[in-house]
């Protein structure tokens, strides 16, 4: 994974991360937490309890075991029991009272508790025997009787339910304790002397079962017990609360960072909008999301062309303000909710629209396009529109297979909405244009040109072809043209029209003038060591080579170098060469000049008239484009305007030469009218070195 990727795969999780998830667990660790808590406080309970009641019985025991030694040697059981200072009663086997002592009776008409036990895990782990015993309420004192003779496991919470039974309707001794009841218990409380006590009342078997033995005792809890539970409880529940507050901090902590990253990653400086990350993130995220299937999106790669230029004539500064301005029209323009605009590199945005019909996809991009060109009081910008189109999920694509949305890479698409846009870049108006499959066909080939070219320049592909120029009045050769061919061993024969538009672009050009200028001068001079009678060869200098002041000297060099006289060579500028730095241009030329070659304006009435130019132009030749003699017929418009331009070029001391002539009418028109020289397909296509070599030393034409 590139750096890159990895980054957004970080963002995409961060922005993808939910607080409310951690909510979630944060009530599930409060939950546990909470019963964890209770369940420590059961079973504290349940253990004191269990321990207090187990050695009140084991005291009543012994009592009742006095009591029987008391019987068999017939001691008074008054005087037996003074010494105990509890409430005792003596029943027989029917629970008939037979003996009373102390301030409290009981009835026995008490319940029974039946099989209460405790929740598994604390029967489990009490290393202390489960006790059971049957519970009866003593109605005067609000306690309760135990009976070893009926089961009772020693839940507190339980016991104390059923005591409710009885506490809350005194008449209904004798229903089961199971029946149970609600409310609060009311324990008599005896507080004192650091004790909380519940009285309640233990039975024991005595004479062999035919008396039971009961006496009054207390369960005391030491308050220093209590208090130790209670702070135990409160300290488990205070750590429990320190814990749950860390976790709230670092949830709402995380949560603001989380925002400060995703605002500093998605943050555009100079726009103070989003950036390309988020509009990759959120548009990603906008495109997979399976409501919006169904949706078609459009993806713009809008250019601010001008916005360099305006910075050099301005300040950076003041571009910058213009980027904020564009990018707040933008965004006035779009659904904030469903639509997404981001800036990417300087000059580009990106933009994420809905439509339904292209057309008025379009039509609502020039309308946003014409606010934005507005957007300086003085200056109207330029933009292009790259538009790359993300069609509903199934819709089948070119090849047939049908698009599936979530697999879409809107990285990808953005990609082809530059390509499209890039397909504008020659055009200094603004305008749109939508992704085609051709164009990435054509930028492969671009890239693959780019990749082979010095590679070609080095292995001479690249050879030189000659297409002659002919006399039309005697068809006698007067020079040739040289024109590039590639040879390519990877892509076989290629036209300079596929190679020259891409090599002017790229600046490679300069070099491919440089490698025909010295084949061509290495060309003649072989040809003229060899007796030929050479005639001039034209080569075609691109106007990127016009902005080395040193062009001139250069040629010089190179044709001086292969010994080649500068009277065989001519240098063809083109017609838009002449659009730049005109002095630079005139200098240029008058170099040449001086040097001996003759100087050729290339495709003369083609694209912009350029009579401005042969005015202040001391160029030799005319080229006449071969535009002229497209379709024509003879007797047209196009005949009066070839023939002022030759007598145009003749009063200026200029030779002609009329390109593109295929059809001997025009040959005869054009010798009627003075042209000096014709190059085109009725004399020659443009041929390889040695069959053009055939030519020259032949001297003469053979009309194809
Ligand atoms: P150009 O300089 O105007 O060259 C003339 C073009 O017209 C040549 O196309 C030639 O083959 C074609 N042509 C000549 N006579 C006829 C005719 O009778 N009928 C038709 N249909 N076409 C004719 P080519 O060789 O394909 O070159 C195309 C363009 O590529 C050239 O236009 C020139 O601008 C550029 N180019 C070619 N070689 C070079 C080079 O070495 N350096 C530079 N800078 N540009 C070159
Ligand atoms: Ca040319
Ligand atoms: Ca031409």
């Amino acid at each position: 994974m590139e750096i890159g990727d990895r980054k957004k795969h970080h963002l995409k999780a961060i922005s993808r991360s939910h607080v409310w998830v951690w909510i979630i667990i944060l009530v599930f660790i409060f939950i546990f937490s909470m019963t964890v808590i209770g369940m420590m406080t059961g079973t504290y309970m349940s253990t004191l309890f269990y321990s207090k009641f187990s050695s009140e019985y084991n005291r009543t025991n012994e009592i009742a075991m006095i009591y029987q030694n008391a019987l068999e040697s017939n001691t008074e059981l008054a005087d037996v029991f003074a010494g105990t200072g509890r409430d005792i009663v003596i029943t027989d086997a029917d629970n008939n009272v037979i003996y009373e002592s102390g301030e409290n009776t009981c009835s026995f008409e008490g319940g029974m508790v039946n099989d209460l036990s405790l929740p598994m895990f604390i029967t489990q782990f009490s290393s202390e025997p489960v006790l059971n015993y049957t519970v009866y309420m003593d109605s005067v004192n609000k306690a309760v009787y135990v009976t070893p003779d009926h089961k009772l496991t020693l839940n507190i919470l339980e016991i104390r339910n059923n005591f409710n039974s009885y506490f809350n309707d005194p008449d209904s001794v004798g229903v089961p304790f199971d029946e149970g009841g609600t409310g609060e218990a009311e324990f008599e409380m005896i507080m004192g002397s650091g004790l909380i006590r519940f009285p309640f009342w233990i039975s024991v078997d005595v004479n062999g079962g035919s008396r039971h033995f009961i006496s009054k005792a207390y369960i005391s809890a030491n308050l220093n017990d209590m208090v130790m539970m209670a702070v135990t409880l409160m300290v488990v529940s205070a750590l429990m609360m320190v814990l749950f507050i860390i976790l709230i901090v670092n949830i709402v902590n995380s949560a603001l960072k989380r925002g400060k990253i995703l605002r500093v990653f998605f943050n555009d400086l100079p726009t103070h909008g989003h950036n390309y990350m988020h509009f990759v993130i959120k548009g990603g995220e906008m495109i997979h999301r399976i409501s919006g299937y169904g949706i078609r999106y459009a993806v713009v790669d809008l250019s601010f062309v001008n916005y360099r230029f305006f910075c050099v004539c301005h300040s950076v500064e003041e571009g910058e303000k213009m980027l904020r301005r564009v990018y707040e029209t933008i965004k006035s323009q779009l659904d904030p909710k469903k639509e997404l605009c981001a800036h990417g590199s300087d000059t580009e945005f990106a933009l994420l629209m809905r439509f339904t019909d292209p057309e008025a996809l379009r039509r609502r991009l020039m309308t946003l396009i014409g606010m934005l060109e507005k957007v300086h009081e003085e200056h109207k910008f330029v933009f292009h529109a790259g538009i790359a189109v993300i069609e509903p999920d199934g819709t089948p694509d070119k090849s047939g297979v049908p698009v599936r949305r979530k697999t879409v890479d809107i990285e990808v698409v953005y990609s082809n909405a530059c390509t499209a846009r890039e397909s504008l870049s020659d055009s200094g108006e603004s305008g749109t244009a939508m992704f085609d499959e051709k164009l990435i066909e054509d930028q492969k080939w671009i890239d693959a040109v780019q990749e082979h070219q010095q590679k070609a320049i080095d292995n001479e592909e690249f050879m030189v072809y000659y297409q002659p120029k002919y006399d039309p009045r005697t068809d006698e050769l007067r020079g040739a043209e040289a024109l590039i061919r590639w040879q390519s061993p990877e892509f076989g024969f290629v036209p300079p029209g596929k190679i020259i538009p891409i090599f002017e672009k790229n600046g490679f050009i300069t070099e491919i003038d440089h490698y025909m200028i010295s084949h061509v001068a290495k060309d003649q001079k072989m040809w003229l060591d060899m007796g030929y009678k050479c005639v001039p060869v034209s080569v075609n200098v691109s106007r990127a080579h016009f902005i080395e002041s040193d062009l001139a000297e250069q040629i010089r060099d190179m044709i001086d170098a292969a010994g080649c006289p500068h009277d065989l060579i001519e240098i063809e500028l083109t017609e838009s060469a002449f659009f730049d730095d005109k002095n630079a241009l005139i200098n240029t030329i008058n170099k040449l000049k001086n040097y001996g070659f003759a100087v050729s304006m290339d495709d003369f009435g083609s694209g912009y008239s350029s009579l401005n130019s042969l005015k202040d132009m001391p160029l030799d030749v005319l080229k006449l484009d071969a535009e002229f003699f497209r379709g024509e017929n003879g007797g047209g418009r196009g005949e009066i305007v070839v023939s002022e331009a030759i007598r145009l070029a003749k009063s200026l001391n200029m030779r002609t030469v009329a390109e593109g002539v295929e059809i001997r009418e025009q040959v005869d028109f054009l010798a009627a009218q003075g042209c000096d020289m014709i190059q085109g397909y009725y004399y020659a296509k443009p041929m390889p070195k040695n069959e053009f070599a055939e030519r020259v030393s032949a001297g003469r034409a053979t009309v194809s």
